[in-house]
């Protein structure tokens, strides 16, 4: 009995793989390591165009095919009128990966933090989550095939002082990830998480490394790459049996 049921299957037929907030960090080491699993890879980003235009040339030096969307994931209206006509006008591609990855940071002691900033940070990883997956899940649904990868972060669920918004926003995606996996499980649909620790990228640039690495007990930050990695086991075929996952990648700072 076939374990990984895909219909109407060509392999000719390029796959692609979707990643948001693919310019720079975990993002773009996800869109390279899914090139290297053989994806055409779409990423978006939201202003950085120097730094996006980086990642469209290191997946140029492998050799994959890359398209950049630049609108902010936050917004309906942006996601529907370039994702959307983006899909439209590929009607035909086979987007099998979808890595929810935008995430932004805006930390500060919940009785300092602005209503901007609380708003802005769950709208952007859980807005962001909903418009895109929505716009993707009705093509996995025909294909009765996709892996859905949403990043969340140890902060969502230990907690961290000073992160009452990011905490909340990447809780919520975990509960949001297990509930949807639920949903979408009998359509060939499976959909994880990734909680990354600390891990070198711009996000935690200002934060003290030489203290804060004390806490891990590898005694270090994390990289991109490593994040990369079960990143692309979860988008895998051979992951099929896996949904409603939360992976933490955290050189053993457990919770
Ligand atoms: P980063 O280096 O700051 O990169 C963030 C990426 O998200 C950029 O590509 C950025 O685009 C994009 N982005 C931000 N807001 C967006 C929006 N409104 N619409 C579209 N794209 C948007 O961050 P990172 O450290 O790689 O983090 C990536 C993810 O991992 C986040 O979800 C974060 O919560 C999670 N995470 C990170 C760590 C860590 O230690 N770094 C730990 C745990 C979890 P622009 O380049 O255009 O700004």
């Amino acid at each position: 009995m076939p374990r990984n049921r895909q219909q109407n299957v060509d392999p000719n037929q390029p796959r692609w793989a979707l990643v948001t907030g693919g310019s720079r960090g975990i993002g773009r080491a996800v869109c390279l390591r899914l090139a290297r699993a053989g994806y055409r890879i779409l990423f978006t980003y939201e202003r950085n165009q120097e730094q996006a235009d980086i990642t469209l040339s290191l997946l140029a030096e492998q050799g994959a095919v890359a398209e950049a969307l630049r609108f902010d994931v936050a917004s309906s209206t942006q996601c529907a009128e370039v994702l959307g006509a983006w899909l439209g006008q590929h009607a035909d591609a086979r987007v099998e990966v979808l890595v929810n990855n935008a995430g932004i940071r805006r930390d500060n002691l919940l009785f300092w933090q602005t209503e901007a900033d609380w708003h802005r940070v769950l709208s952007v990883k859980l807005d962001g989550f909903f418009y895109v997956t929505q716009l993707l899940f009705k093509r996995m649904s025909a294909q009765r095939y996709g892996r859905i990868v949403n990043m969340a972060s140890l902060s969502g669920i230990k907690g961290v002082a000073g992160q009452t918004n990011y905490a909340a926003a990447n809780g919520g995606i975990i509960a949001a990830t297990k509930a949807f996996a639920l949903e979408v499980a009998r359509h060939g649909i499976t959909v994880n998480a990734v909680a990354p620790g600390f891990v070198e990228t711009d996000m935690t640039g200002e934060l003290p490394v030489e203290q804060l690495r004390t806490l891990v007990p590898m005694q270090r930050f994390g990289t991109p790459e490593e994040v990369a990695e079960v990143v692309a086991f979860l988008a895998s075929p051979g992951a099929s049996y896996i949904t409603g996952q939360v992976l933490q990648v955290n050189g053993g700072l457990y919770t």
